[in-house]
């Protein structure tokens, strides 16, 4: 999942008003902002197998540490501790380390059964929703709509980088969204790995376009 992660994000801005929206997206992220470095690093590993599901050609054969349930857990009570103690206070801290948990819920939903609870446990879990192409992109923009409508309500800009630098934010995550499902499988594992680094670009843009907007006024209580 692509796109629900990023709904999360922006939805999140509701529930933790105190928090920049760049804090969310590294929440809602943070499994996929670690996972491309394991991979680079060599401690975790895919393949490039079109077909793997009907929607994405990579099989992720070992993702012990970024992607089971517990390295969740972990990483979601640290990351939420952490924004809590840097000034965002208890709900903020709760909630993006929720939103930490959330990547795994949602790829729960889309993986195939790739998914341990924990690196020790052999198990995998997966509901697969990837192999049924129109309701996970159904699911998932339906989820980016809701969250994107959501934040632009709770929120409004201050100047032009807090609105055209949120609807180009915004608008490009689809594009990419749409290109990724629509062209061909990756020439190599290498190749995906350094792509998926530019997730933190979107921290940093969504960081910033976040400081150009404010609560919206008819939000505030
Ligand atoms: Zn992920």
């Amino acid at each position: 999942m692509f796109l629900g992660h990023f709904a999360v994000a922006l939805a999140a801005k509701k529930a933790a008003p105190k928090s920049s929206l760049g804090t969310m997206v590294a929440a809602c992220q943070a499994l996929d902002l670690l996972w491309p470095i394991l991979v680079l690093a060599g401690i975790e590993s895919f393949r490039i197998d079109p077909g793997n599901t009907a929607l994405t050609p990579l099989a992720f054969d070992s993702y012990p540490w970024s992607h089971s349930l517990l390295g969740t857990l972990v990483l979601g009570v640290v990351f939420g501790w952490f924004v809590a103690w840097w000034g965002g206070g208890l709900r903020s801290g709760v909630v993006a380390g929720s939103v930490v948990a959330s990547h795994w819920l949602l790829d729960y939903v889309t993986h195939r059964p790739d998914l341990q609870w924990a690196p020790w446990l052999e198990q995998r879990v997966g509901l697969g929703l990837w192999n049924a192409p129109a309701a996970a992109i159904a699911v998932e923009g339906g989820l980016y709509l809701l969250g994107a409508g959501l934040y632009v309500a709770t929120t409004r800009a201050r100047d032009r980088i807090g609105s055209v630098g949120l609807w180009a934010f915004l608008a490009l995550l689809a594009v990419l969204y749409a290109v990724n499902l629509s062209s061909p499988p990756p020439p190599n594992t290498q190749a995906v790995a350094v792509v998926a680094l530019a997730i933190w670009i979107f921290v940093a843009w969504a960081a910033w376009v976040d400081r150009h907007r404010e609560r919206s006024r008819l939000r505030r209580d």
